[in-house]
């Protein structure tokens, strides 16, 4: 279908560009030129993107913070929709339970460290994770303390038509790094509502600090995108690659990282398709080692077709 560019009409805030290169937009900064890049701030800016996709009968992309998405070298004509431009945090207290209202576009650790700050539990499992309460509450993003699901209260979110809907927690279905209302790429997340406690300043502080410690292993300062492939059950999907001899291996620009085998760092002048290559032979290596065939955790934006090809 051929794309009409929107006009400022279409769009009551300046939320529009175009040919955006997005690796600057993502952590393993790798990724080509979107065609039109929506950057609404403001919830009447979203309705209207939104109404603009679902009128005029288009797909979308979302991205939050990048840290978990591999997107195409190649440029995208699909519209990508950024949702980092729309943060904000309040808080409210309801006889001794604290109520975190967040946009979608805060980022999670600005969410923790008012937690921490003021002595609020619930979320110190989530130390460490990077990224937007949007992109959490979508891929239920945790780790061995927790995942945001348990912490969710609410969910606002708007549909393809600028509808906006509002879904509280026993309406949601919360799975091992998925969250029922986003497993399709038709509405978005505007808001979040946290549920969490009060407890001590120190017992916060430490909970954090322990979260932290179990990271230990992961590479801390290199450009990655977290775990590449989710668990299986009941086994660890780094141990398996590791197992497999994947450690350092390497494909252009991407690595295998040496300290954690299920990440993978941009080494500099880095595509998706290194990327992409190198996760694919690593996926073989496992299968064909212990016949364990491993699942892509990372998302992606255009290459979904080559993504999950069978190997
Ligand atoms: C160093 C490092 C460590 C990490 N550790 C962990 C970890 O321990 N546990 C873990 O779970 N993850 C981890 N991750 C992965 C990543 O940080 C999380 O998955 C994070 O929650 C993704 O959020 P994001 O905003 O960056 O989403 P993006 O990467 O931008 O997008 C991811 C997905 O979320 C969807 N999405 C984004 N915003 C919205 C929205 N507003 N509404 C609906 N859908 C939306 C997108 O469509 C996409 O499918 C790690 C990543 C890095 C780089």
């Amino acid at each position: 279908m051929e794309m009409r560019k929107p006009s400022a009409r279409d769009f009551p805030g300046l939320c529009a560009r175009y040919n955006v290169k997005l690796s600057p937009y993502t952590t393993w900064n790798v990724g080509g030129v979107s065609k039109i890049l929506f950057t609404p701030f403001k919830r009447a800016d979203l309705i209207a993107v939104m109404k603009w996709i679902g009128d005029n009968g288009m797909n979308f992309y979302l991205l939050g913070g990048g840290s978990n998405v591999l997107i195409t070298d190649d440029v995208l004509e699909t519209p990508v929709v950024l949702t980092t431009g729309m943060t904000g945090i309040s808080a409210r207290l309801e006889s001794g339970v604290v109520f975190l209202d967040c946009l979608a576009g805060t980022s999670l650790k600005e969410v923790l460290s008012l937690s921490v700050k003021n002595g609020w539990s619930g979320l110190e499992f989530a130390a460490g994770i990077p990224g937007t309460v949007g992109g959490a509450t979508a891929g239920n993003a945790g780790a061995v303390r927790g995942s945001i699901g348990s912490v969710v209260e609410s969910v606002t979110a708007v549909e393809r038509d600028g509808s906006v809907v509002k879904w509280n927690a026993s309406e949601i279905t919360w799975d091992y790094r998925s969250c029922s209302l986003f497993e399709k790429t038709d509405r978005v997340a505007h808001s979040v509502t946290f549920r969490l406690h009060r407890s001590e300043l120190g017992k916060v502080a430490y909970s954090v600090k322990a979260a932290m410690e179990d990271r230990k292993t992961q590479p801390s300062v290199s450009r990655t995108a977290g775990c590449v492939f989710r668990n299986p059950s009941g086994d660890s999907a780094g141990r398996l690659l590791d197992a497999a001899g994947c450690k350092g291996m390497r494909v252009g620009g991407a690595r295998v990282s040496a300290s954690h085998a299920n990440f993978i760092e941009n080494i500099g002048e880095c595509t998706a398709r290194d990327i992409l290559s190198l996760a694919l032979a690593c996926k073989k290596m496992v299968q064909d080692a212990f016949g364990t065939l491993l699942r892509f955790e990372i998302k992606t934006i255009g290459i979904e077709d080559v993504w999950n090809a069978p190997i």
